[in-house]
């Protein structure tokens, strides 16, 4: 432990918080816009490297440069890395009392620094803040992150950043403190020791959020439509394919509707184009007022849709069908529409996919052809 030296240490973190600012930086600018706080958290390890840096020329330069200026940026940095987070979770920012609070922080330091020069409640303020700040941060992750490695990983290195603080705290009540952060106690070098690594985790996990962000955005918009945020053709055929393994498996039933809007063409004719998405999308929020939980709706062309009710029979699902059409005819919105569906029923092991939309197509198709604004079954 005592090979360790803590200047080299402080140095080596001011660093490794430069390097990950930079890597944030760049993704700030090529990640898509929603993803929001990738800024914030650029900033805080920008400002991070520059504590980093002043701090390491302790017994170097002044006070000024290698006290005051180090301990604001420390504050600052996880300040910023703190609302990064909120901004990232959508919550809001409370600036006025962190900053508040920061700045009486900092003025305590500063007369300790100062007016009466005295390094252990330097230790317990700066601690104490970076503690509650850590800590803070840890709680926003874990109330507000999707259960998953990205948030866990996060939330856990904050709390461990937060115990580091801690630690320090109650080491410093109770142990010789010494009179400069280059103090080689043991526990000063343990803390030393620990904080870049925890730093360099804190931002990884910054870079893990942010990561699957971007990938669950992604995976969104591959399998949903972008205008009815119903699922896609590609998306539908494999959710189905999975209820029909689960039938043949199991021994269970399941349905499918195609549902096609009637004369659509002469509603984007008369009203204009626009007029004609809304109606999709009303027709949407319709349909899904109606399905249970499991039942899925996907988008399979322009005006055509294929609504997947696992476990349930014909019988049933032409009930479904039914209430879908006649909530569709009595929609108050204007233009009003109807809608022809076709329904097909899994029958045997040989079903598949491709027979069970054909049939449900067929059925539409056969709906059309009798008038249109009914339900068929296949
Ligand atoms: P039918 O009762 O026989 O189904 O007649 P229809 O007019 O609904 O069917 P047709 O296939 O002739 O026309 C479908 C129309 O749907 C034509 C196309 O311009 C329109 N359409 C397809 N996708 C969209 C869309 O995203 N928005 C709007 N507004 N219209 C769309
Ligand atoms: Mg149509
Ligand atoms: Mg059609």
């Amino acid at each position: 432990m005592n090979a360790i030296d803590p200047r080299t240490v402080i140095l080596i973190s001011g660093v490794m918080g430069g390097l990950m600012s930079m890597v944030l930086f760049f993704m700030h600018r090529s990640y898509p816009v929603s993803i929001a706080g990738l800024r914030e958290w650029a900033w805080s390890l920008a400002v991070l490297f520059g504590a980093g840096v002043l701090a390491s020329l302790g017994g170097i330069a002044g006070p000024w440069v290698a006290n005051i200026t180090p301990n604001l940026l420390i504050c600052c940095g996880m300040y910023l890395a703190l609302v990064g987070s909120q901004r990232f979770f959508g919550q809001t920012t409370r600036h006025s009392w962190h900053l508040a609070l920061i700045a009486v922080v900092n003025l305590l330091l500063l007369w300790f620094t100062l007016a009466q020069p005295w390094y252990l409640p330097r230790v317990l303020i700066l601690t104490a803040l970076l503690a509650y700040l850590t800590g803070a941060h840890a709680w926003l992750v874990l109330r507000h992150g999707q259960p998953g490695f990205s948030n866990g990983f996060a939330a856990l290195v904050l709390c461990l950043a937060c115990l580091n603080e801690i630690v320090r705290l109650v080491t410093a009540l109770t142990l010789p403190v010494g009179n400069t952060v280059f103090d080689r106690q043991p526990q000063n070098l343990l803390h030393i020791t620990l904080y870049p690594f925890l730093m360099l985790l804190i931002a990884i996990g910054m870079l893990l959020l942010a990561t699957d962000r971007v990938r669950a955005q992604m995976q969104y918009l591959a399998t949903h439509d972008s205008l009815t945020n119903t699922l896609t053709r590609r998306r539908m055929n494999e959710t189905c394919e999975q209820e029909l393994a689960r039938c043949r498996r199991h021994g269970r039933v399941m349905a499918l509707l195609a549902v096609d809007l009637d004369h659509f063409k002469t509603i984007n004719d008369m009203h204009g184009h626009q007029v004609g998405d809304r109606v999709l999308i009303r027709f949407v929020d319709t349909v899904n007022t109606l399905l249970r939980r499991g039942d899925e709706l996907g988008r399979f062309g322009g005006e055509e849709f294929v609504v997947l009710l696992p476990e349930i029979s014909l019988p049933e699902a032409l009930l479904v069908a039914e209430r879908i059409r006649a909530a569709c005819q009595a929609d108050a919105g204007m233009p009003p529409y109807t809608v022809s569906i076709g329904v097909a029923g899994y029958q045997s092991e040989t079903d598949t996919v491709d027979s069970l939309l054909g049939r449900a197509d067929a059925a539409m198709y056969r709906a059309k052809a009798r008038g249109r604004n009914q339900v068929e079954a296949a």
